[in-house]
């Protein structure tokens, strides 16, 4: 027997009506690509949203169609993403600091027929747009005024492209699990892998970010989404915050320490995500120039494993309460959040900031486990490591235009991580499971050894990596960027380390280089380091042999 409920398919642009009626003048705040602040609010926001569904269906997008975007936060590509879901359409984020081989790859191989590009990147595109194929028409993201001279093919200013519609348009209605969006995940291996968010996904998605224990956001909330809109579905922020109805700060181009500052404080932003990078960057330029953070209540971090003094210096320092994520492109992205439970909320000082580096625990909505190899679940005592799998209505099923699943027999998704679950359901990640050290048949976390070395004082970044041993099949070499103008030998950072983790867990070595390379979401690229390090001799190695 069926329940006898409404069928109300949950709509992304649903979202957008919600705000737009509800929180109506709440505003949108951008730094324009152009340069000065611009302001707008809910209400205005969807009028323009469907203008650009109306647009893009009279230019023959039709239901599917995927729009590309190649654009920073600000409210144009927020109308954009509403307007393309709208119309039927997918929006697809492509990530401008991918190399123009990859974006060439990735826009060919979504077959995009059109692209909404930011002035920023229109000299960087017109190098390579004879091999974007099935881009019709370029809708570059300005008004005439600002409109350059280009060779992009039918490029037209976005203001005057909306323009010529007026905006009486219904929002297209069909089934939730329509693709609405679309973003591919670089992968360390092997061509970039496409995943496709379903209406339904992002709707349920943003309902699990909203919670409490998750981000925890408002009406209340000044939301400022650091994390671009190109990387992992923007962490669901682009939908979560007109969902509550929050002020949203949109930062623009500029993401250096300086220029978010100066929009946290003059916008009262009170609800902050982003990647460490950007975190290390805003930290500094607070020390340098003495500043507070009065109004900010609580930033997120996430996409990476960080050092622990960052969490301490948002909150010892600027009383910002720091939240722990982890999650994935494949999980939309949202996995888990270190919110405090009542089993650890009564903790103080180093007991709680042991809890708050860990990566969190799930909201309803994922399912995680850990199992070993064999795909045996393994205990949730905090200690056992195992390779994480994940399930829930808006974790990727199969990727784009690959017809197999990518699930175990019980649905699950291997994360491809590998990490502890404690008895409380907090998720502690270790590693990659290709980056993890196997020495001697037992597991070496690579983070953990990075995290330690990256809390001396000397040291700018570090990168563990498994290299071959005669004796153990791999043991750990430590790789090391000093802070500039410091000196800091081997036998230094190894005796700083040492007592800090199991004996066997110590690095054989440790070398200095000039930089570390990165992927472009500014994660560390093990696999370039295996390969620059795959003949190296640890030392003890050769009279093993
Ligand atoms: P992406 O799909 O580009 O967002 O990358 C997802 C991957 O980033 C995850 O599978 C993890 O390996 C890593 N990651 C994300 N968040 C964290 C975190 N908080 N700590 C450690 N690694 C993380």
């Amino acid at each position: 027997m069926l329940g006898l409920m409404q069928d109300w398919p949950l709509l992304c642009h649903r979202i957008i009506d919600h705000a737009a009626l509800n929180h109506g003048e709440r505003q949108i705040i951008s730094r324009s690509v152009e340069g000065p602040i611009h302001a707008t609010d809910y209400a205005t926001l969807r009028g323009r949203a469907l203008r650009v569904a109306q647009r893009l269906e009279r230019d023959g997008i039709r239901e599917g169609d995927r729009v590309a975007t190649l654009a920073w936060n600000t409210w144009r590509h927020l109308e954009a993403w509403y307007g393309i879901m709208g119309a039927g359409g997918v929006y697809h984020t492509v990530n401008p600091r991918l190399f123009a081989d990859q974006i060439v790859w990735i826009v060919n191989h979504a077959e995009d027929r059109m692209m909404m590009i930011d002035l920023t990147f229109v000299p960087m595109v017109e190098k390579f747009a004879d091999r974007l194929r099935p881009i019709e028409k370029y809708i570059v993201l300005t008004d005439n005024a600002h409109m350059p001279a280009t060779a992009l093919a039918n490029a037209v200013p976005y203001e005057e492209w909306i323009a010529e519609v007026d905006g009486d348009y219904a929002w297209k209605v069909f089934d939730e699990n329509t693709a609405a969006g679309m973003c591919y995940t670089s992968g360390t291996t092997g061509n970039p892998k496409g995943v496709l968010y379903s209406h339904r996904s992002n709707v349920l998605h943003s309902m699990m970010a909203a919670q409490p224990d998750a981000m925890g956001v408002s009406s209340r909330d000044v939301i400022m989404p650091v994390v671009p809109m190109f990387h992992a579905n923007c962490w669901g922020l682009a939908l979560t915050s007109p969902m509550v109805g929050a002020t949203m700060v949109m930062p623009g181009a500029k993401l250096d320490g300086a220029s978010i500052y100066e929009l946290l404080d003059a916008y009262r932003v009170t609800f902050t995500a982003a990647v460490p990078t950007v975190w290390l960057m805003l930290l500094s330029h607070l020390e340098g120039n003495n500043l507070k953070l009065p109004h900010l209540r609580k930033v997120v971090i996430g996409g990476s494993a960080y050092p622990r003094a960052m969490t301490q210096k948002f909150q010892d320092d600027y009383d910002v309460q720091v939240c722990h994520a982890w999650g994935m492109t494949e999980m939309s992205p949202l996995g888990t959040l270190c919110s405090l439970k009542p089993e650890y909320a009564h903790l103080t000082g180093d007991a709680r900031l042991d809890i708050q580096m860990k990566q969190g625990h799930t909201p309803f909505g994922v399912e995680m486990k850990i199992t070993d190899d064999e795909g045996r679940e393994m205990p949730r005592d905090g200690a056992t490591f195992g390779r994480l799998k994940v399930r829930g209505p808006a974790v990727a099923r199969a990727y784009f235009k690959e017809s197999e699943d990518v699930l175990d027999a019980e649905g699950y998704f291997d994360t491809g991580d590998v990490g502890t679950i404690d008895r409380h359901g907090y998720l502690n990640i270790t590693d990659r499971s290709k980056d993890v050290i196997k020495s001697g048949g037992e597991w070496i976390s690579s983070i953990e050894l990075e995290n330690i070395a990256i809390s001396h004082p000397k040291v700018a970044e570090a990168a563990v990596i498994g290299v071959r041993h005669p004796k153990w099949g791999e043991r750990p070499l430590l790789v090391v960027v000093r802070k500039e103008g410091q000196e800091l030998s081997r036998d230094d950072l190894l005796g700083f380390m040492a007592g800090k983790v199991a004996k066997w867990w110590m690095p054989d070595d440790v070398v200095f280089v000039p930089e570390i390379p990165h992927t472009a979401t500014g994660k560390i690229q093990k696999t370039a380091l295996r390969v620059q390090f795959k003949d190296y001799v640890l030392p003890g190695a050769a009279a093993a042999e």
